[in-house]
């Protein structure tokens, strides 16, 4: 395809968020262009898929208008559907509580998305790279040749590595802490419960983070790591402490034994919370590039797309004068904002008790079911809070 020279906005990566915003935008009249470095949308995936069902995320994010793609989500991009979440502390006793939930196939979940964002309006160039941007012009290079184009407003939706907002100068991506590494390998012929999401913490397995058993029916499953750098052991990649979870964890290992491997899966999980600013000038970004993810349990997807839809409701009402740029910033916080933010207060308090695997059995020990759901959610009971800051403070 040959791009028009000017649009009302460029949308920069058509994962959740950027679908999402490109599809509210042209449902709003907007001219739109959806771009994606991938030449086949959702591929690889870069994701657990684990997904709370409709009615949880309502509560999950009371304060949200969520995208009606979020509701009616086709059955060929639901792998399961789980309704157990259990946390597992290092001393191996298990807490469990109810979440319905739906294990979504991420590949055909994106393309879905990018779908419905072309049925709105929206013109899609996949397999082109944004490769820089200069005041109203986003220079493109891919399988379609290479352009420069203009537009009123670019919207990046390019994930946590996020081009735009470092051109921009909206993040600080020096904070190690505020972003884990994700490793997830696919497996077949594991003999799980196929009924639960299983968290498991430790620091031998997962330093700042958790271990994850996803199933996606059957005997497949996704089973991942999420660590932070400045907790692990020196010279301890993520493989490792993957593979130690995978042969040695007293709990999980036997249900992997004899499985193979269909698929290794990574990427960068942004837990560090929204930057302070998130449009500036002409641009605007959302979803992982704007840390629009719950840091406690790092599900981004719900949280991605509810920011894409501000992002794409907000630029089409610039354009089109009803509202100008910048009432995305207190938009998308009234709907989201508080629940990323609480998120990133827990974590920080729960990094004080990772560093002790016993202490983070006594927490774990100490706090409900409920109150474990609440701190999921992005939200923090006071008795948790009482309990997490005696304990940080006898740790010293
Ligand atoms: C291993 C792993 C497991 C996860 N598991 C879960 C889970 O189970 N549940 C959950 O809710 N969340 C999970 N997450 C988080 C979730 O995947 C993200 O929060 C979500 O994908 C964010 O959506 P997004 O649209 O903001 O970004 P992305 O999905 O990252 O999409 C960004 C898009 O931008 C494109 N792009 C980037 N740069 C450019 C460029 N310069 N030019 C053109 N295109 C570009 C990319 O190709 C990509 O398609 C997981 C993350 C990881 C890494």
């Amino acid at each position: 395809m040959t791009p028009e020279e000017s649009y009302d906005i460029i949308v920069i990566g058509a994962g959740p968020a950027g679908s999402t915003a490109a599809m509210y935008a042209a449902r709003s009249d907007a001219s739109v262009l959806l771009i994606d470095k991938k030449k086949d949308i959702g591929t690889p995936i870069q994701c657990g898929g684990f997904l709370p069902c409709y009615e949880e995320l309502e509560e999950l994010l009371p304060g949200a208008d969520l995208p009606d793609t979020l509701k009616d989500i086709p059955k060929s991009c639901i792998h399961t559907s789980t309704r157990i979440h259990r946390f597992i502390a290092p001393n191996l006793e298990p807490k469990e509580f109810e979440v319905p939930a739906n294990v979504l196939d991420r590949s055909r979940f994106d393309k879905h998305l990018a779908r419905e964002a072309a049925r709105a309006g929206a013109e899609l160039m996949i397999g082109t790279r944004a490769d820089s941007i200069e005041g109203d012009g986003v220079s493109v290079r891919g399988i379609h040749g290479e352009f420069t184009i203009k537009a009123k407003v670019i919207i990046g939706a390019d994930g946590p590595t996020s081009l735009v907002a470092k051109t921009a100068g909206l993040i600080d991506r020096n904070d190690e802490m505020g972003r884990a590494v994700a490793l997830e390998y696919e497996l077949t012929g594991v003999d799980i419960d196929s009924e639960a999401v299983e968290m498991f913490f430790g620091r031998d397995y997962a330093p700042g983070g958790y271990a994850w058993i996803i199933s996606q029916g059957g005997d497949t499953a996704n089973i991942g790591v999420g660590i932070r750098q400045p907790l692990c052991e020196k010279g301890i990649s993520a493989q490792d402490y993957l593979h130690r979870f995978m042969y040695e964890h007293p709990r999980a290992a036997p249900m992997f034994e004899g499985a193979g491997i269909t698929a290794v899966i990574s990427g960068i999980v942004p837990v560090g919370g929204a930057p302070p600013e998130t449009v500036k000038g002409n641009i605007m970004i959302c979803g992982d590039a704007a840390g629009h993810l719950i840091a406690t349990n790092g599900g981004g997807i719900p949280t991605a797309m509810v920011g894409g839809k501000v992002a794409g409701e907000t630029a089409a009402g610039a354009v089109s004068g009803t509202c100008t740029l910048s009432d995305y910033e207190h938009r998308w916080r009234e709907q989201i904002g508080l629940e990323i933010s609480t998120s990133v207060y827990v974590k920080k308090l729960m990094d004080g008790l990772m560093r002790s695997d016993p202490m983070m059995s006594t927490a774990m020990k100490m706090i409900t079911p409920d109150q474990m759901k609440a701190m999921q959610r992005g939200r923090l009971p006071e008795p948790v809070k009482k309990i997490l800051k005696s304990l940080n403070a006898g740790f010293g």
